[in-house]
């Protein structure tokens, strides 16, 4: 058993020591905490009106 090169982070969704090396999802666990994480970020943070910074960098979204 050699796990002591095996770097682990606990992950900022849920806490669960999870694997750095070769997850696709780091900074998170899986991909369901990774998602979750996201989804919580877009409805709290593209919220925002940007009418100032709707330049070159943002896609159009259809509004609402
Ligand atoms: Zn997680």
């Amino acid at each position: 058993m050699v796990t002591a090169a095996i770097k682990t982070f606990p992950c900022p969704r849920c806490g669960k020591p999870s694997q750095w090396t070769d997850n696709p999802f780091r900074p998170f666990c899986s991909e369901r905490c990774k998602m979750i994480d996201l989804g919580a970020w877009a409805n709290e943070e593209y919220r925002v009106p940007t009418q100032d910074a709707q330049s070159n960098d943002t896609p159009e979204y259809d509004q609402d």
